[in-house]
Formats: C-alpha cells, sequence, structure tokens
C-alpha cells in the first residue's frame, strides 16, 4: 500500500445562463470569448483532459491525463454548462472515468448543486442541496458518491450531520478549520493550522453514532500552489510533495482550485502533469486520495471549529458580514452591503418558499419530502411527469402538473440565488451579485404569476440597505442594472421562435435554453404561424398566434396574439442570439450560422449606408454569438464602430458600448468625444 502523494481539484463556475430563457449570456470582460466558461475551458478544463508531456530527454512525448490520477469535484452548475457548450470536455471526462480502473467513485467526488455556503443554509435547503447534488453525481457517474465536497470548504457539524445521513463517507477540508485530535484511546490535544498531521485521515463523531471521514489538505503546498509559483515546476513540486510525506503509510494532498491549473496560472496543466507523472511512476505514490482512502478506517478523531472555511478566517462570515476577507478591494471601499444583501435574499427564501410550500400541500402529500426528491427531475433521472403523478393527492390535469413544477422552480431558483460568489468580491455591482438577483427575480415573477403576490417591491425594500461602494448605486439600481436587461417575458420567447421561421426557415430551431416551440404555418405562410410554447422545465404551455414582418434591410416585427392582448416586438427586443440568428440569415444567406461572413458583410453594408437601431442590435449581436471572436471577425467589429459612431446623427450606441469597451474603444462611442481617438486595426 504505497503511501498518497497527489491533488485534489475543485472546478467550478457559477450559473451563466439566463434564468429566464436558459441561454448563456455573452460576458463582454471575457473577450475575445464569449463567456468566462469559454475562456476558462479553453486554458484549464480542456487542458486538464490531456497534456502532452515530454520524457527527460525529449526524444518522445506522452499524453497525461491529471483528471484519472486525481481526485476531483466538478460543480454541477460548470458540469451541466459543460455538457451542454463544451460537449468534448464532458464526454472525455466521461471516458475517461469509466474506463480508469479504480472507478467514478475514487476519482469524482460530489458537490452540492448550488455552489451555497452550507453552514448559511436553512435546514430545509442543505438538506436540497446536498442531495440534489448526489443525483446530479449519479446520473452524470453511474454511481452514488463516496466524497463530497463543501462549498468554499464551508462546514459545521450539522452541514457534516447532513452528509452522513445521506450516505457521503468523507469530505476534504484545510488545516486551518481543526481545533483538537485525539488519538485512540489518548486524550484530546488543542492543534493548530501549522501542528496538526495532515499525513492522516480523520473521522469525526456526529450525532446518534454517525461517524464522517475528513481528509486535510497539505497547508503551505496547497498555498504555494494556489498563490505562489510552485506549479510552474512539476518536477520540484512533486520532489517537495516527496519530501514532505511522513511515514510509509501517510499522505500529502494538494488541494487547490482546479482552475489554478492553467487559468489561474498560465500552463499550470503542464506542472500538474509533470508533477503526477513523477509521483506515480518515479517514486511510485498512489496518486488518488480515493484509492488512498478507500483502503484505510481512520482511527485518530478530530474535532473541528464550531463554523469555517478555507476562504474566511472568521468562519463564515465573509458571506454575511464586513470581518475584511476581500478579494479586488479598492482603497476605502467596504463590504457593509453583505450584511443586507444576505438578509434580503434570506427574507425572500422564507416569505417565497412558505407561500409555495402551502400551495403546494394542496397538490402533493408531502410537499417537503418532494422538494428533497426534486433533484432526481432536475438531474434527468426521473420524468417530471411521473414525479408529480407518485406524489399527488388526486389526478392533476396539465396545467396542474405545470403548476405543481413552477412551485419547484420556485425553490429552485431561491437556492440558486444563494450561490456564494455574490458575497465573495469587493463590490455587489458585479457580474456575480448581479446573477443570484436574476434568481430572486424568476422566483418572484413565478409566484405574482401563479399566486397573484407580488412581494417585489417589499423585496425592493429590504435589498435598500445594500450599496454599492461606487457612488449612486444603491439596491433598486443594482436590481435594475442586474435584471432589466435580461428579463424575458413568453411572448418575446413566441416572438424569437417566429423570427427565426421568417428569416432562417429550414435552421430555425425549434428548442431554445428552457423552450420549446411548435409552429405550424396559417394558410402555407411562414409569416403567419400558431406557436406552442412549452417550457421544458415545467411543461407550461401557452399558444399564440404570430405574425411576421421584415422591415428595412435588417429589421422585423412580430405582432403576437394570445387570444386577449397583441404585442409588437421588434429586432431589438428578441435576445442576442436570435438577432444573431437573423440577421445571420439576412446577411449571409438563410440559415447561414457564419457570424464571422455576417460581421463582414454587415462593415461593407455600414460603410455604404448609414447604420439605424437594426444595424447596432446586429452587429453586437453578432459580436456576442461566436464562441471565440477571431482577428477577422474583430477588425470587422472596429471598423464597424468606428463608421456607426461617426455617422452624423448617430444612432443610439448605448448597446454598443458594453462591447466598445471590451475593446478598449470606449472613447469612440462616447458623445462627449469631440474627436474620434486613433484606432490600431493591426
Ligand atoms: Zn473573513
Amino acid at each position: 500500500m504505497p503511501p498518497l502523494a497527489g491533488f485534489h481539484l475543485h472546478l467550478y463556475q457559477p450559473p451563466r445562463e439566463d434564468p429566464w430563457l436558459g441561454v448563456v449570456t455573452n460576458e463582454w470582460s471575457a473577450w475575445p470569448y464569449h463567456d468566462w466558461n469559454e475562456r476558462i475551458a479553453t486554458e484549464c478544463y480542456r487542458a486538464l483532459i490531456a497534456v502532452a508531456v515530454t520524457n527527460g530527454d525529449e526524444t518522445a512525448t506522452e499524453l497525461v491525463e491529471p483528471l484519472t490520477m486525481s481526485s476531483t469535484d466538478i460543480g454541477p452548475t460548470l458540469h451541466r454548462w459543460l455538457e451542454q457548450c463544451s460537449p468534448d470536455v464532458d464526454q472525455a471526462l466521461s471516458y475517461q472515468v469509466d474506463h480508469a480502473n479504480s472507478g467514478p467513485q475514487s476519482l469524482m467526488i460530489a458537490a452540492p448543486l448550488v455552489h451555497a455556503i452550507i453552514p448559511l443554509a436553512n435546514a430545509d435547503d442543505r438538506e436540497r442541496l446536498v442531495a440534489w447534488g448526489i443525483a446530479d453525481y449519479r446520473r452524470r457517474f453511474g454511481a452514488t458518491p463516496l466524497g463530497m465536497w463543501l462549498p468554499e470548504t464551508a462546514v459545521d457539524l450539522a452541514s457534516l450531520d447532513c452528509l452522513a445521513r445521506q450516505g457521503i463517507q468523507y469530505t476534504v477540508l484545510m488545516p486551518t478549520q481543526v481545533l483538537r485530535v485525539r488519538e485512540p484511546g489518548a486524550e484530546w490535544r488543542t492543534v493548530d493550522a501549522n501542528s496538526l498531521d495532515t499525513s492522516k485521515a480523520y473521522f469525526v463523531r456526529l450525532a446518534q453514532g454517525r461517524t464522517i471521514n475528513v481528509v486535510f489538505g497539505h497547508g503551505s503546498l496547497s498555498q504555494r500552489v494556489a498563490f505562489g509559483d510552485l506549479i510552474d515546476d512539476g518536477i520540484a513540486l512533486a520532489d517537495e510533495m516527496a519530501g514532505a510525506l511522513d511515514g510509509e503509510d501517510g499522505a500529502v494532498l494538494l488541494v487547490a482550485d482546479g482552475e489554478t491549473y492553467g487559468h489561474h496560472h498560465h500552463f499550470g496543466d503542464l506542472g500538474l502533469a509533470w508533477a503526477l507523472r513523477r509521483l506515480r511512476h518515479h517514486y511510485g505514490f498512489e496518486t488518488t486520495l480515493g484509492v488512498w482512502l478507500a483502503r484505510r478506517e481512520p482511527t485518530y478523531e478530530v474535532e473541528l471549529a464550531e463554523v469555517s472555511s478555507w476562504s474566511c478566517a472568521h468562519g463564515v462570515e465573509r458571506w454575511r458580514s464586513d470581518c475584511g476577507c476581500v478579494t479586488g478591494e479598492q482603497p476605502g471601499w467596504r463590504q457593509t452591503w453583505r450584511e443586507p444583501l444576505r438578509e434580503s435574499l434570506d427574507w425572500l427564501r422564507a416569505t417565497l418558499g412558505g407561500a409555495v410550500d402551502q400551495a403546494l400541500a394542496e397538490y402533493l402529500h408531502s410537499s417537503g419530502e418532494a422538494l428533497l426528491q426534486y433533484g432526481t427531475v432536475l438531474s434527468g433521472e426521473v420524468d417530471p411527469h411521473d414525479f408529480v403523478a407518485a406524489r399527488a393527492v388526486r389526478d392533476l390535469d396539465a396545467a396542474e402538473v405545470a403548476l405543481v413544477l413552477e412551485f419547484c422552480e420556485v425553490h429552485r431558483n431561491l437556492l440558486y440565488s444563494f450561490t456564494s460568489c455574490a458575497w465573495f468580491f469587493a463590490d455587489p455591482a458585479e457580474i456575480e451579485t448581479s446573477i443570484v438577483l436574476r434568481y430572486a427575480a424568476v422566483a418572484l415573477g413565478i409566484v405574482r404569476r401563479t399566486l397573484g403576490k407580488d412581494y417585489e417591491p417589499e423585496f425592493l425594500e429590504h435589498l435598500g440597505g445594500v450599496h454599492s461602494n461606487r457612488p449612486g448605486i444603491g439596491g433598486s439600481v443594482l436590481w435594475a442594472l442586474a435584471c432589466d436587461p435580461f428579463r424575458f417575458d413568453e411572448e418575446r420567447i413566441a416572438a424569437g421562435f417566429a423570427a427565426e421561421r421568417l428569416a432562417c426557415v429550414g435552421h430555425a430551431r425549434i428548442e431554445r435554453g428552457y423552450w420549446r416551440a411548435r409552429a405550424e404555418m396559417v394558410e402555407s405562410d411562414p409569416a403567419e404561424l400558431r406557436v406552442t410554447l412549452t417550457n421544458t422545465l415545467t411543461f407550461r404551455e401557452r399558444e399564440f398566434r404570430t405574425s411576421s414582418q421584415r422591415t428595412g434591410h435588417l429589421g422585423i416585427r412580430v405582432r403576437v396574439d394570445d387570444g386577449t392582448a397583441i404585442r409588437e416586438v421588434s429586432l431589438g427586443e428578441l435576445g442576442a442570439d436570435v438577432i444573431a440568428r437573423v440577421g445571420a440569415s439576412w446577411l449571409a444567406g438563410t440559415g447561414s450560422a457564419d457570424y464571422e461572413e455576417a460581421l463582414n458583410l454587415l462593415v461593407a453594408r455600414v460603410l455604404a449606408n448609414p447604420a439605424g437601431e437594426d444595424e447596432v442590435a446586429v452587429l453586437v449581436a453578432l459580436a456576442g454569438a461566436p464562441r471565440y471572436v477571431t482577428p477577422i471577425g474583430e477588425a470587422s467589429i472596429r471598423r464597424a464602430i468606428v463608421a456607426i459612431a461617426g455617422q452624423n446623427p448617430a444612432p443610439d450606441l448605448s448597446i454598443v458600448a458594453p462591447l466598445a469597451k471590451a475593446l478598449g474603444m470606449s472613447s469612440v462611442v462616447t458623445r462627449e468625444a469631440t474627436s474620434v481617438p486613433p484606432i490600431r486595426f493591426s
């Protein structure tokens, strides 16, 4: 039984899809990538699947697969994105895990469905986060997880007991989280991060005779990999790990964010691969925690700090108060916004959750038990209709089934609104806090429509205590900035399907994010449709009669009639993904998905003809459509921005501003600019 010298990789990104549509929205700050996940997937996740390393004298190259030699957790919100947007990574990982000798349970550990601070969740949510994470793991890897990662390694006894009751056998923590240890038959001994012997696995005693095992990462080496330059030299890293091993049966486990290897540290994937190869083949060590742990029954007991985490020295205060732990701080900034943000969302959880639970009780035998099992629906293990039918108090019709699923979705969106990143950074006027507010808005919207109760004004009163460090951005402004550009109603979604049908014809989508449409032509006219819109999460259905008309060169107008009211939707309201598809069809040919060619053709057009708001909308949508904008596309975008900004009068350029900022061209679109500064096209 060789000792363990290996790595645990915590791979995670917050959810990036627009929670109304289910479509991943563009993040200009990740330019020239579509969004941060695309960027990190290229730098890190795809790299970690297989790393090419040469042998000592560089006469041969071999592929090392770090993920099959390590312990890894992948946050379900990231894994879902990989499955949908980088399926090569997801499929290669599945193949590697399926074919590894040690099996999925030793390589992959589970994670709660949402990256929420478990000790701060209420008792019901704590159980659901864990149960839904286990369901997600079971569907992906075909096995029950043995280990579970706790977001931010945030832990208290109630969290550990929740894991143990749900069958989890171990978790990974850091040495700063420990208070005392006890050898078999000996007295308790107080330890700290420096004196804890991390070469052993420990157990924690829980209620009613339950226990859970804990493995601690090596403090200083993990720190030096994450925040120093130790990963730059894989050979030296492996030798340091070997030197740190104490005894023939011990462990040195380096624990860090998976993004350390390639994203935070460029070429960190290479350092990891070199280190793993040396640890395994030169030293003959075990590198996989799950394999090492499976052959051991921990006999040392550990007592943890009452509540703790790996990125806050004050327990879990970082996610509810101005404790001083912060990333991205500016001089004079405070994090007094954290407490009212937590309080607001706790209030919303209690208020909406209570209203929905009461409503659910009219349809289901035990709404609490049903919600605990809802993770099997989210994972795809159980058909949503079967899920409802098995728990219904009577036969429910289709509309009632949809209603039950909508109530479950309120709880899911509320859970997503506790994504920990919202509190992690220095200011709430950032993308991470915006994301959780959007989930809160979706939950509010469902309750408003289904129960006729509008809690938004009251929620905004609570949010009033949240102030950005940037002047003039209080709770209600923050709310508007976060949500208004993203809110989608069903009329606009139906209009999007109708617009694609007119412009893209046979290439029009029938599924878009969470939505599916069945469109039937009225009197064989592709402009006149009967659209049946279905939400694929809740099976809520709506019927619309749509009438679409091309306007001008690039524009479109869709008239949407639900039988009670008529709505006119213009191109700019359709959503960037639809605008890009419609624009590409009309610029580069029906059904074209060649966004770069469409961009080039758009430039040719705006050089010759004054651009209006349709051209501006198409420019921004096409710029944001590809997974990666090539230098050719970028040159076209730069030319188009300069050309449009130079028009007299220029159209409204506000929607171009974020794109121009990403390209370092903000001054070009600012009206105050008296002359256009020189732009480097090279
Ligand atoms: Zn702190």
